[in-house]
């Protein structure tokens, strides 16, 4: 149960009588949205003692990440590739929240999967040796010793990439705390940090002139970030490579898939004393005096927030929650210019199991995504922008 204090706020003197008459609950942060940001940010602040209340408007939680179910087939609405999550200490922000949270979650592992590409079908594993025999079969000698260099210059950029936790950055006055620890290991990486910030093609075109590699990059991008490498920060690639090109990768899969990880992180938030209400739709954020105080759900109640309100909502459907006058006009139009990235198009398709191992193997989980990349193959032929991305192939 959250512990949400239902009668006392201190700028309201009558507010005794007015929470008897709305129903109002009062919390020291409110969260819009429960997407894996918004329980994730939730269950953090509760963890540290904050009273925390996370409306969501979907009937499941989750966002992008939640699962749903057909006809006794379980399904992801959104991930499937993830990494860093089944070992700690690791540079996956998301691993860090549940060791700060005390959650476990479980997770199957496996380095290899299978490709459909227009020039042939292959296997490759995380690690960067084997993708040079790839290269080797597909493009020759001089695709593989551009790989090998690309290995090379992102070396010092990986090392920049995780040289300080994503949870430690933060913009105002409380950086010195969060950041102040890992300066030594920051001044080490400033230049390359530097050059994190811009897109990972700045380092890409320098090196990597082979369309087949270049095309399996913008690949590895799209998947990241659902951009190519010009729409993709370095530092994210900086990243993956930190953590996919090590010796000993691995990629993982939760068991019970998103689904689990959501629970996992609703579980922690309410195990730390906070509270998930769904089919709650914030319909505006209370703005007084310049301060954001509360939310009015769509069926009128109200949830006054003591500390913060905090959106996991896009960008785009935040403002719609603002009122008119509660952000400089210039702020809100450049944040509506906001560009979207392309669609994205998820194709389900459920498998029966009976008569499958019940361990699964790398072999079939390669299957699983070839599918998975077959699909990918299809989808991007909607990518209008960029149509080079990957050639259509057919299931
Ligand atoms: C098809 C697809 C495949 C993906 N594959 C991968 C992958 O393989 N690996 C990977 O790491 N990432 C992947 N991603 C990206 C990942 O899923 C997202 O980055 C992540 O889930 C986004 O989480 P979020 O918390 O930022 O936002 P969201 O998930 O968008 O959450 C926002 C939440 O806010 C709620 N909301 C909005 N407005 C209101 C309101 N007014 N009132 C109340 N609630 C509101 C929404 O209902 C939603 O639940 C994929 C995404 C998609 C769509």
């Amino acid at each position: 149960m959250g512990q949400v204090q239902d009668i006392t706020y201190p700028s309201f003197p009558n507010c005794f009588n007015l929470l008897l008459q709305t129903d109002m609950q009062v919390t020291d942060v409110v969260v819009i949205g429960s997407g894996i940001g918004g329980l994730s940010c939730a269950a953090v602040l509760a963890r540290y003692g904050f009273d925390v209340i996370v409306c969501e408007s979907h009937s499941i939680a989750g966002g992008a990440a939640h699962a749903f179910e057909r006809n006794g087939f379980k399904f992801d609405s959104g991930p499937s590739l993830y990494s860093g999550l089944s070992y700690s200490p690791s540079a996956n922000p998301l691993r860090q929240v549940l060791d700060a949270i005390g959650s476990e979650l479980p997770c199957v592992t496996y380095d290899t999967w299978g490709c459909c590409v227009p020039e042939g079908d292959f296997d490759t594993s995380v690690g960067a040796k084997q993708f040079c025999e790839v290269l080797m079969k597909f493009r020759g000698h001089d695709a593989v010793a551009e790989w090998q260099e690309l290995q090379r210059v992102m070396e010092p950029f990986a090392s920049a990439a995780t040289s300080i936790p994503p949870a430690a950055l933060r913009f105002d006055f409380g950086a010195a705390r969060t950041v102040g620890p890992f300066i030594p290991s920051l001044t080490k990486h400033l230049a390359n940090i530097i050059k994190l910030t811009g897109p990972f093609s700045r380092i890409m075109d320098g090196v990597v002139k082979d369309p087949f590699t270049r095309n399996w990059l913008n690949l590895l991008c799209f998947l990241l970030s659902g951009l190519p490498a010009d729409g993709t920060s370095a530092a994210e690639v900086g990243f993956m490579f930190a953590d996919w090109y090590r010796p000993d990768a691995i990629l993982e899969y939760p068991i019970g898939g998103s689904g689990a990880l959501v629970d996992t992180l609703v579980q922690g938030l309410e195990r730390h004393g906070g509270k998930l209400i769904l089919g709650a739709h914030v319909e505006e954020v209370l703005v007084e005096g310049n301060r954001a105080v509360g939310v009015r759900l769509r069926d009128r109640q109200e949830i006054r927030a003591r500390r913060a309100v905090i959106s996991n909502a896009s960008v785009w459907d935040t403002l719609k929650l603002l009122p008119e006058n509660a952000i400089p006009k210039q702020y809100r139009a450049k944040r509506q210019a906001t560009p979207e990235c392309d669609s994205f198009m998820h194709l389900h398709l459920g498998i029966d199991a009976q008569g499958l191992q019940s361990n699964l193997t790398d072999q079939n989980l390669s299957v699983i995504f070839s599918i998975f990349l077959s699909k990918l193959h299809i989808l991007t032929k909607f990518n209008k922008q960029n149509p080079q991305l990957l050639t259509q192939k057919k299931l």
